[in-house]
């Protein structure tokens, strides 16, 4: 049983050609493990009926047609802020609780067009706003790598996808990632999450949250698995005007990078007050690994880091404030029964439907946007993100660049949920997201890569940023890391 948290796509693969597993057998087994483990919460609904329909499917294609797609008879799980057709979709919200698409997200119809079998959709922070996976109307989800009363979050706000992986009730899962929420959750559930190139993986179908900085991310236990699953999904979509309209290549691992040709930039604004001693531990011990490989690693600088957390947080109110207006009872999700007036019922709707992070979000983010406003917050904001954005620009392209920046993805291992929660949602983003949403002002790749346990025997992960497009490099690289620290799977 132990393999659930273990297997790779070609091993899964390999099991069905020696007929030890079959598509069948295999998602049931996931399926088993998704109610296991229902303490978890890792999922909002089990899709056990698309899991099984999908899995005739590639039954069918392996062994009578003979002719296998990539991820045929593979497990995924979809966080339920992405539309799946005649799927319940409800962004962990009162506002979506019976919201039913009628159409599918690009990366769930390629996946599936790839021979994916949907375990189920998962878990999140209500509409994506948070880093714990502790707001959502159907409850937080669990780290499954701590089972005492004493628990501790999962990461956020793609943990239940997160947990999907790490406990194996789906071989890959699809998070979104505005400012972090793929590679938190990876990063405290000890599994890789990448957060791609803004524009390489469609957003159609994804419900919005910060349009110009959401990207689909990728959850998988290792880096093999998620480039298989990158692979699948990544190209432009003529239903997505912002994805990159070139044609994507086929990302290919090589197991001989040759690392003395790679130069690593490790950001000194990135040492940052409240680091634990053990996050600090591992970002040294990772490069002095690579240094060790004869990699060339330097000290560089992105001198607006400090005030990126504050620009994000603009930034991430107004979009807010902008996409949020869809809801107004009127079109689709809750409508309240107070309709005295118009006003009226989108004032009820909305405070029916939404949590307190959501309203207070929409409220800042409408002050930030007010006429006397707009150019004090909003517009200084854009042109502080330029400047993050432009840093990156200096430190890959600029004298003396580097290829890729290694950096820690979180501050610390997993918070008890008790001590997370004591905080308010803008406290506890503004700590978890330090080291991961500059990547997503700036719209450049970023992946998070578990290393070790710590002292309380949670995972700790790291993260490698680089310039827009560079995934192929910066996947070969993870790649080396993975196979030098060769991090446990979860014992269940
Ligand atoms: N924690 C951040 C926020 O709440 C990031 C969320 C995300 O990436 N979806 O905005």
């Amino acid at each position: 049983m132990n393999k659930l948290t273990s297997y790779t796509i070609k091993e899964i693969h390999k099991s069905f050609c020696d007929k030890l597993l079959t598509p069948t057998s295999f998602v049931d087994l996931c399926i088993q493990r998704a109610r296991q483990t229902k303490e978890l919460n890792a999922f909002i609904n089990i899709t056990n009926e698309e899991a099984e329909n999908h899995a005739i499917e590639s039954e069918k294609r392996v062994y009578v047609e003979k002719k296998s797609k990539p991820l045929d008879g593979i497990t995924i799980a979809i966080k339920d802020n992405f539309c799946t057709k005649n799927i319940q979709t409800t962004c962990a919200s009162n506002m979506l609780k019976n919201f039913v698409p009628t159409y599918d997200a690009t990366v769930y119809s390629r996946l599936i067009d790839s021979g994916a079998c949907l375990v189920g959709k998962s878990n999140l922070d209500e509409f994506a706003m948070g880093s714990g996976t502790v707001d959502s109307i159907f409850g937080p989800t669990r780290n499954p790598w701590c089972y005492s009363e004493d628990w501790r979050i999962s990461g956020g706000s793609s943990g239940g996808s997160a947990v999907a992986v790490a406990s194996g009730a789906c071989v890959a899962a699809i998070g979104s990632d505005t400012g972090g929420s793929t590679r938190n959750p990876a990063a405290l559930c000890g599994v890789v999450g990448l957060k791609p190139t803004y524009g390489l993986v469609s957003r159609y179908g994804l419900i919005p949250l910060v349009n110009s900085m959401d990207v689909p991310g990728i959850l998988a236990r290792n880096i093999d698995d998620l480039t298989i699953i990158l692979n699948c999904v990544a190209g432009p979509d003529i239903l997505d005007s912002t994805t990159i309209k070139k044609e994507f290549k086929t990302i290919k691992i090589n197991k001989d990078i040759d690392l003395s040709k790679i130069k690593i930039g490790i950001p000194s604004e990135y040492y940052c007050e409240g680091m634990s001693e053990d996050v600090l531990d591992v970002w040294r011990s990772v490069t002095d690994l690579l240094e060790n490989e004869k990699c060339q690693v330097s000290t560089v600088s992105l001198p607006h880091t400090s005030v990126s957390i504050a620009v994000y947080s603009i930034l991430n109110q107004c979009e807010v404030a902008s996409n949020m207006a869809r809801y107004d009872g009127l079109e689709y999700g809750l409508r309240a029964s107070e309709d005295y007036s118009t006003e009226e019922l989108y004032a009820s709707t909305r405070s029916e439907g939404f949590n307190n992070v959501v309203r207070s979000r929409i409220f800042a983010g409408n002050y930030f946007l007010l006429t006397r406003n707009y150019e004090k917050y909003f517009l200084k904001a854009l042109k502080l993100r330029r400047l993050i954005a432009d840093d990156f620009k200096k430190v890959f392209h600029g004298d003396n660049s580097v290829n890729l920046l290694l950096t820690p993805t979180t501050l610390s291992d997993a918070p008890l949920y008790k001590d997370f929660t004591s905080k308010h949602n803008r406290e506890q983003c503004a700590f978890q997201d330090y080291c991961t949403q500059p990547a997503n002002m700036a719209g450049i790749p970023a992946i998070s890569i578990p290393i070790r346990l710590s002292n309380n025997n949670l995972p700790l992960s790291i993260q490698l940023m680089g310039p827009m497009l560079s995934e192929e490099l910066m996947l070969n690289v993870a790649k080396k890391i993975e196979t030098m620290v060769n991090f446990p799977s979860l014992e269940v």
